[in-house]
């Protein structure tokens, strides 16, 4: 006969604390780089790879280029997608920029060329892509609504990248409708500012409603449920700027007071899949991956007590919290938690 303990066994979830250091605001997917706010961080050459084998001259961050392959993998194009550019250094910046003004005039080129420093260009996350036919305009590629340009268009959501500058959004980004330039921003962030027609200046505004310590933004992407959360680098859920985006510009001399050695923490549930990125402004965006929906489809009857449980939960690694809670599902359970999370987003 088994004995039986005295004092309940509970399992709660098991965190871990994740340091940032605040001037780490400036690097990752979601950095806002726009007349406002210069890119901080430089970017060393390791980090450039080259998107095809066509076009060597085109080079992107490595990640934002892996993904970029995946999604040309899935397309197709068949060669009628040109890489036009993706990663400038200041050097070609400042040269992109002063050729079109002398070329282009300064109206032509405050729409469409962003001022050394403060273009997506020099972050390796953008890239202008074209329509591949002869003599493609350098500054202004074809990238129709039509056509094998529209189902990149659509698919590329799905893998994270954007259209960045939209016709209806001229007045927020402050750059003209550029139907050819894509900015990665990571999955499930293209999603969910298409979803809710937001520009990239609009959407990390949205996070700061949903600061660390209440309730994230919740969205479901694939078979996973994502949380999002906003976390300040001053450590607390205030905003630094409550007049909003435009009015604390950060600059290329690293004047910026948040630029120090502070840090900055939030605890996590251990094993949860996330992904950091700062904002660019005054602090980090945190992606939290769960997978419930599995769950919920194989528990029938029970799914409001498994969606909390699995909210709360859990890779296959803490199965055992699933099974006190599941009652007489214990082995369904248990197999559905083993098959949770891959791990792939990490
Ligand atoms: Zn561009």
């Amino acid at each position: 006969m088994r004995s039986v303990s005295a004092a309940p066994v509970v399992f709660g979830p098991k965190t871990k604390t994740v340091r940032l250091s605040s001037d780490a605001i400036h690097a990752g997917n979601l950095i806002l780089i726009n007349s406002t706010y210069a890119l901080q961080e430089g970017l060393c050459g390791k980090c450039l790879v080259t998107v095809d084998e066509i076009n060597h001259a085109v080079r992107l961050d490595l990640r934002a280029a892996s993904v970029l392959r995946g999604l040309l993998e899935e397309i197709d194009p068949q060669g009628q997608i040109a890489m036009v550019s993706g990663f400038r250094s200041m050097r070609e910046q400042s040269h992109i920029y002063n050729t079109s003004l002398k070329d282009n005039g300064i109206g032509f080129t405050e729409k469409y060329v962003a001022r050394p420093g403060h273009s997506e260009h020099q972050s390796g996350l953008a890239i202008d892509l074209g329509l591949n036919r002869p003599d493609i305009d350098f500054l202004r590629p074809y990238f129709p609504y039509e056509g094998i340009c529209d189902v990149f268009r659509r698919k590329a959501l799905r893998f994270g990248f954007v259209e960045r500058y939209q016709k209806e959004k001229e007045a927020i980004t402050g750059i003209a409708h550029e139907p050819w330039h894509f900015r990665y921003v990571g999955a499930p962030h293209a999603e969910i500012m298409d979803n809710m027609n937001l520009s990239l200046e609009e959407y990390i505004e949205m996070l700061r409603d949903f600061p660390y310590g209440s309730e994230p933004f919740r969205f479901a992407h694939s078979s996973l449920n994502v949380e999002i959360f906003f976390l300040a680098a001053d450590g607390g859920g205030g905003l630094i700027n409550p007049a909003g985006l435009t009015g604390r510009p950060l600059y290329l001399d690293g004047s910026d007071p948040l630029v120090s050695e502070a840090t900055v923490s939030f605890e996590i549930e251990e094993d949860l899949p996330y992904t950091i990125s700062g904002n660019n402004v005054d602090g980090f965006i945190v992606t939290i991956w769960q997978r419930s929906q599995e769950l919920q489809l194989r528990c029938g009857s029970h799914i409001e007590e498994h969606s909390a449980s699995a909210r709360g939960a859990l890779p296959w690694q803490r199965s055992q919290e699933l099974q006190l809670r599941c009652g007489s599902h214990i082995e369904e359970h248990s197999a559905s938690a083993r098959g949770a999370l891959s791990g792939q987003w990490r």
